[in-house]
């Protein structure tokens, strides 16, 4: 017998607990409602930002490339992370005051150092209708029209570096961690067990970009033995050393199982011989991977193809669009010439691995990365190629060619100046030779007027020992002007250091 005036009095409370709860709920709603600015709310922010960005826009050939400042952004934290918000045009101005005036500006024309980026408008806009539709572009089953587009991207970057239906890849985030898929793909390909670790040997070049050996690390095989192959007077892997050391290891009984290339180094812009590393890698059976992450795009220039030949020879490639595609930064791409060997190291649904294979539409991105969750980063790079079409991307990068052929022959032909080689991509090494003191402190010196100057941004690097000054031509706004620009400040630069 349940006593009735007992269960009176918990009806009761639980009624009031649930009206206290859903009070309660009402209330966190109409906070939480913030979360969804209505179209009045929108429009007033997006008109601040377009306003924003347009100005930029309007402005940035003559922006300044680089900007030296004291104090380096710190009035960010001027504005803690807080309850209290704040309306779009202080935010707009923090980001000015603070993000936009200090540092590289790689938006600019002007920025010739390391490997420069860009940021071509329409990806902005790729990306602004991704993150509102935000689909969820892991997985097939989630979102097959976003998964069908990376792949349709990947098939059209297989086409460029000669790869078959056969290969698969992945939108990454950049060229670092497409390294590191690459790598991964590569150790379980040859099914190498961490005893022969250190029996397994890794051939490479000393001009090898860092985030290889990064990779390598991080993928578990830093105990690896590593074997740096000569290069010749051009930078380039001497095919005939790289041959004589893998039949040396192998008469030793060690494990040759990776031999690294580039398509474009980043030092020099040096294209390794790719047609003959293929084949030694082929009579050896080992795994090639090149490293094409500023040089992979200039596959779509004629000019690019003979330089690249026999890129098609190698397992895998990674190629970086936010470089030698001109889109904005986090976009690189690894190609596996063979999928089963991507789709193995990355896939986690292990017992059905077969069935996805041979019954699924499209592989999904999740398969084949270590990424679940991901961007939807395909649209920024679909939507530029397909407004505009590939022939813009490939006089851009022809023009980009020429440019550095251009910048070569003046600073060749200008008195006192040193170049290293004649550009084989889009980067020329140089160094002026004063007529009495130190010929480092000097370009040193050079080097730090251009950056305080900071209308074109270079960059240097020490080849031989020796200082020397770089640049490497890629922002899709460097134009002859901008080359001719950076001519004049050199010299000016040459004679206020001389004084
Ligand atoms: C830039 C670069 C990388 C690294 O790519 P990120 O996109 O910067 O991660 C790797 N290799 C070469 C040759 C590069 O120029």
């Amino acid at each position: 017998m349940v006593d009735e005036g007992l269960l009176m009095i918990l009806i009761c409370i639980f009624a009031l607990m649930n009206d206290n709860m859903l009070k309660k709920i009402k209330e966190l709603e109409k906070i939480s409602l913030k979360l969804e600015p209505n179209a009045a709310a929108r429009k007033v922010a997006r008109k601040k930002v377009i306003e924003y960005t347009e100005g930029f826009l309007e402005n940035i050939y003559s922006l300044k490339a680089y900007d030296l400042t004291e104090e380096k952004g710190k009035g960010i934290f001027s504005s803690p992370i807080s309850d209290t918000p704040i309306e779009i045009d202080e935010a707009i101005k923090l980001v000015f005051d603070n993000v936009d005036t200090h540092g590289l500006n790689p938006a600019s024309g002007g920025h010739l150092g390391y490997i420069p980026g860009g940021g071509i408008y329409y990806s902005a806009l790729g990306d602004y209708m991704a993150d509102i539709t935000n689909r969820y572009a892991g997985i097939f089953f989630a979102s097959p029209g976003a998964v069908r587009m990376e792949n349709m991207l990947i098939d059209w970057m297989n086409g460029i570096v000669g790869y078959s239906k056969q290969a698969s890849g992945n939108l990454t985030t950049g060229g670092s961690l497409a390294n590191l898929i690459a790598v991964v793909t590569a150790r379980d390909a040859h099914k190498i067990k961490s005893k022969d670790i250190e029996k397994t040997v890794i051939y490479l070049s000393e001009q090898a970009h860092h985030s290889i050996d990064k990779s390598i690390r991080i993928a578990g095989m830093g105990e690896c033995v590593h074997r740096f192959i000569p290069i010749d007077e051009k930078f380039r892997i001497k095919p005939d050393e790289l041959e004589r050391m893998i039949a040396d290891d192998k008469a030793n009984g060690l494990i040759p199982w990776l031999v690294i290339a580039a398509a474009g180094t980043t030092d020099v812009g040096a294209i390794d011989p790719l047609d003959e590393i293929g084949d030694i890698t082929h009579k050896y059976n080992l795994w090639f991977h090149i490293d094409g992450a500023y040089g992979g795009f200039f596959a779509l220039t004629d000019e690019g193809k003979k330089l690249l030949k026999g890129i098609e020879k190698s397992d895998s490639v990674i190629i970086d669009p936010h470089k030698s595609l001109f889109l904005p930064y986090g976009l690189g791409v690894v190609l596996i010439k063979d999928k089963k060997h991507l789709y193995e190291s990355h896939h986690y649904f292990a017992n059905y691995m077969q069935d996805a294979l041979k019954d699924a539409d499209e592989l999904s991105p999740a398969d084949l990365s270590p990424e679940l969750t991901k961007h939807y980063r395909s649209l920024r790079l679909w939507l530029p190629l397909k407004l505009l079409g590939i022939a813009p991307f490939r006089a851009c990068l022809e023009e980009k060619l020429l440019l550095a052929k251009y910048f070569y022959d003046k600073i060749k032909n200008t008195k006192r100046f040193e170049v290293l080689l004649e550009p084989q991509l889009s980067v020329v090494v140089f160094r002026y030779i004063p007529e009495k003191g130190d010929t480092d402190a000097f370009n040193e010196r050079i080097l730090e007027e251009v950056h305080k100057d900071g209308r074109i941004f270079f960059s240097s690097t020490r080849i031989n020992g020796k200082f020397m000054l770089r640049i490497c031509v890629l922002a899709f706004r460097t134009h002859i002007e901008t080359i001719d620009l950076a001519l004049d400040i050199i010299i000016e630069k040459v004679e206020l250091v001389k004084s």
